[in-house]
């Protein structure tokens, strides 16, 4: 069936039933539509108020026939088997291993920090040894690590701190990284080796014809029906549906009670160029606090297609916009328990995904919330139908 057309009731005509609604048609949403459909004979309606699925991951054809992502570059990589398999029914996969640079000293250098960045920004010929001790002497000893600069000086040093991560984080979240959970910037943790790899996951990847390709096919299924460009609130009572699954952000759903729990946004800059090539790596990182954006992705790399042209983004941070990051702060949480027990005290609503549970998550971890989520209703179907 088509993903593009809206099928159900409208009001004042003949009304439609469902199962389950689902709100938001990225990973979390998509996965529950396919499972509850295709698992438990379902009848499912996903809506999504983007005019397209597949959420953030969503990738489409340019004018010119590049792939580009639309909302910022997705790598797959994943530890999960599980994960890994799971999507395998919907998509063959193209071996891709994601590698980044960064603009450093007037230096492109490989990034996350390892020997080869340690030579090139110190010269000499470090060997691990040495750049195991090169850090040990420059790592600053805290008591505790709390935040997001405890984590980056108490392994790297100051200097290195300043040159990689300072810039780049006080642009990324326009917070500095001192007022941030010490579990954003350990996602891009130094190594002493000279794996230049951005991802260190057993399992690394990219959809063969892209994300959008394999959403399409998760939700061709007779039960499932796709209405793109349909926000929840505009949903016509005569649409009947047993349960809902929310995807989106939890504090919109309960109108703000609570007040609302920030996001960082960004604005995406695409750009095509008649070369081959811009940049000598897919990713090119920003630190400096010069320019506006964080960093520069040209997918040709990710996508392997072949082309005159080539097709880049810039990623420029800002507070207004689509929410795209949680920020991970003490108080935040503490805001989203708050949202989080008026969800757990209805019974009828299940949230779902990045945004409805507040969580800075991968795709990978997002598919394994929802495979979670599914087979908990899937245990419950179960028991009720036993005698
Ligand atoms: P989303 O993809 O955000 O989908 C939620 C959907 O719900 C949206 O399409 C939204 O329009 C819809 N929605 C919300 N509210 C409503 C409403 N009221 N009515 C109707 N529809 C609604 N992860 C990786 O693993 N690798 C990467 O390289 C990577 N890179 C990223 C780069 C960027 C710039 C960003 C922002 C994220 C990146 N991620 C990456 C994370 C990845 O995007 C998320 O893990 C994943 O998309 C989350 O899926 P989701 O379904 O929870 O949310
Ligand atoms: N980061 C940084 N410098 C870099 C790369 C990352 O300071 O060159 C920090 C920054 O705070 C960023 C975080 O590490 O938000 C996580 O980086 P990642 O590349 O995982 O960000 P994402 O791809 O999720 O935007």
């Amino acid at each position: 069936m088509s993903t593009s057309q809206t099928r159900y009731g409208t009001p004042g005509t003949k009304s439609a039933e469902y199962d389950y609604l689902i709100v938001g048609a990225g990973f979390a949403g998509s996965v529950l539509a396919e499972r509850l459909a295709r698992g438990l004979g379902k009848r499912v309606l996903i809506i999504d108020r983007r005019p397209h699925i597949g959420g953030n991951a969503y990738d489409f054809h340019n004018d010119d026939g590049l792939l580009v992502h639309k909302y910022g570059p997705h790598i797959f990589h994943t530890n999960s088997e599980k994960v890994f398999q799971y999507l395998s029914h919907f998509t063959s996969w193209r071996p891709y291993e994601h590698r980044v640079l960064a603009q450093v000293d007037g230096m492109l250098v490989p990034m996350p920090i390892n020997l080869t960045t340690l030579r090139m920004l110190y010269g000499g010929e470090f060997s691990e040894d040495e750049a195991v001790r090169f850090l040990a002497a420059r790592a600053e000893q805290l008591p505790e690590i709390h935040t997001s600069e405890d984590v980056v000086v108490s392994t790297v040093g100051r200097e290195l701190y300043e040159k990689f991560f300072r810039g780049y984080t006080r642009k990324q979240w326009g917070l500095d990284p001192s007022e941030l959970d010490k579990s954003v910037t350990a996602r891009v943790p130094a190594r002493t080796s000279i794996d230049d790899r951005y991802f260190t996951d057993s399992i690394q990847c990219m959809p063969l014809h892209g994300y959008t390709r394999m959403f399409d096919s998760m939700l061709d299924h007779p039960n499932i029906t796709v209405a793109t460009g349909t926000a929840f609130k505009d949903i016509p009572a005569s649409v009947k549906y047993d349960h809902l699954i929310y995807c989106g952000p939890i504090d919109e759903f309960f109108d703000y009670r609570y007040g609302k729990l920030p996001y960082r946004s960004l604005d995406f800059r695409h750009v095509t160029l008649d070369q081959s090539q811009f940049q000598p790596a897919a990713v090119v990182n920003y630190p400096g606090e010069d320019v506006p954006h964080t960093r520069i992705t040209e997918y040709k790399y990710l996508t392997g297609q072949q082309h005159r042209k080539t097709s880049i983004t810039y990623e420029i941070p800002s507070s207004e916009g689509d929410p795209y990051y949680p920020v991970p702060r003490p108080e935040n949480f503490e805001r989203f328990r708050k949202y989080q027990e008026l969800g757990d005290a209805s019974s009828s609503v299940t949230f779902v995904g990045r945004l409805a549970t507040y969580r800075y998550y991968n795709m990978d971890q997002v598919v394994a919330q929802a495979l979670t989520v599914y087979a908990r209703i899937a245990e419950r179907e179960t028991k009720q139908q036993r005698p």
